[in-house]
């Protein structure tokens, strides 16, 4: 259809010709597809970005800088839920701001906590309804992460994407940290984009659901997929050698959302500031901590953008622990290629940093 340019603006201004307030202006070019995958927080739209490259944008709904666990939508926001193609969220219970508003949208919408990929070798987008698992179901596999735990298991090298398995196998170092790596979350810490073998699930689960919605883009998703995997794998077998020397260095984080990535990598998280980011740390927990700082004596503490770092001060008065930043929702990450990899090297090197510079 040509309209004469006066009638286009002035059609477009009774709103009769459709436009999308979300579209980037060149999308034309840089994606095949209209419309747009909605991922309720910045890494879960890096990953979805990652995957779509050139299929179809992906966004975010949290601006960057905001945190999932005290947030109330816009009105601008429930529109752009409205509209999304695809929605992507953790759980309930992580992105409480945006539960009422996702389950209206069961049908395109996926939280990831409660969802399992598997058998990844034989799946294909049409078995992709069977792969993935109801909460019910879920629950069922609760013994089975148990199990895990105990690391009895061998790894298998095919199936290397089950939860909380590493990644990389073949370091079977368990058995030098009983102490320190305790297991107390079960793999119940929904921080999920913060361990590498979840976010490859989470990559997978992407690419299957974006080949069901575009059948003819499935070799490009395929190929955005491995060089997904291959990232992730080239940068987890880096870090297991970058924090071999680290793994027995105490530190403190600020919130109490690290326990994917720590147990990945087997570190010595001593204690978080807070057990809950929404609310100020009791006289009791800060007593605690400042035990812990004592006779302990951390290496680092870890404060977050998201959150003031005063109380982190008021805590290592005296003492000479380092104060670091750890930045779990990819605020400062501007890539528009492999980005979730750089997130997740950036998210890495601050631990390397801060604790290395402290080595004897
Ligand atoms: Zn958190």
């Amino acid at each position: 259809m040509n309209f004469p340019l006066q009638l286009s603006r002035f059609l477009v201004s009774l709103g009769l010709i459709a436009t999308s307030a979300f579209s980037t202006a060149n999308q034309d070019t840089k994606y095949a597809e209209p419309g747009f995958i909605l991922s309720s927080i910045k890494p879960l739209q890096l990953i979805a970005a990652d995957i779509n490259q050139g299929v179809i944008e992906s966004v975010s709904l949290l601006p960057p800088g905001a945190s999932p666990h005290a947030y109330a939508l816009r009105p601008s926001q429930i529109k752009k839920i409205h509209a999304a193609t695809a929605i992507y969220w953790v759980d309930p219970l992580l992105e409480s701001f945006v539960k009422k508003s996702f389950n209206q949208y069961a049908d395109k919408s996926f939280a990831l906590a409660a969802l399992t990929v598997k058998p990844l070798a034989t799946t294909t987008a049409e078995a992709l309804d069977h792969t993935l698992e109801t909460p019910e179901q879920h629950a069922l596999h609760s013994d089975e992460e148990e199990a895990h735990s105990e690391h009895e298991e061998e790894h298998n090298t095919d199936t290397h994407l089950e939860d909380e398995q590493d990644a990389h196998q073949g370091h079977d170092d368990h058995q030098h940290s009983p102490v320190i790596h305790q297991h107390k979350y079960q793999g119940k810490d929904l921080h999920i984009w913060l361990s590498p073998a979840k976010a490859l699930q989470i990559a997978k689960l992407m690419q299957l659901n974006s080949t069901k919605l575009f059948p003819q883009h499935s070799a490009l998703l395929a190929a955005n997929y491995q060089r997904f995997e291959q990232n992730i794998n080239d940068l987890d077998f880096q870090l297991n050698a970058q924090f071999n020397t680290l793994r027995g260095l105490g530190f403190l984080v600020f919130h109490d959302g690290y326990s994917r990535f720590v147990e990945h990598y087997q570190l010595n998280q001593l204690a978080a500031i807070t057990l809950n980011p929404s609310k100020r740390s009791g006289a009791k927990h800060l007593a605690q901590l400042r035990d812990v700082i004592n006779e302990d004596k951390p290496v680092c503490i870890f404060s977050e953008p998201q959150f003031s770092a005063a109380s982190v001060k008021t805590l290592v008065r005296n003492s000479a622990v380092n104060i670091a930043q750890l930045d779990p929702l990819a605020t400062d990450i501007n890539v528009d290629k492999d980005r979730y990899v750089s997130f997740m090297k950036h998210f890495a090197q601050q631990f390397i940093d801060c604790l290395g510079s402290s080595s004897p």
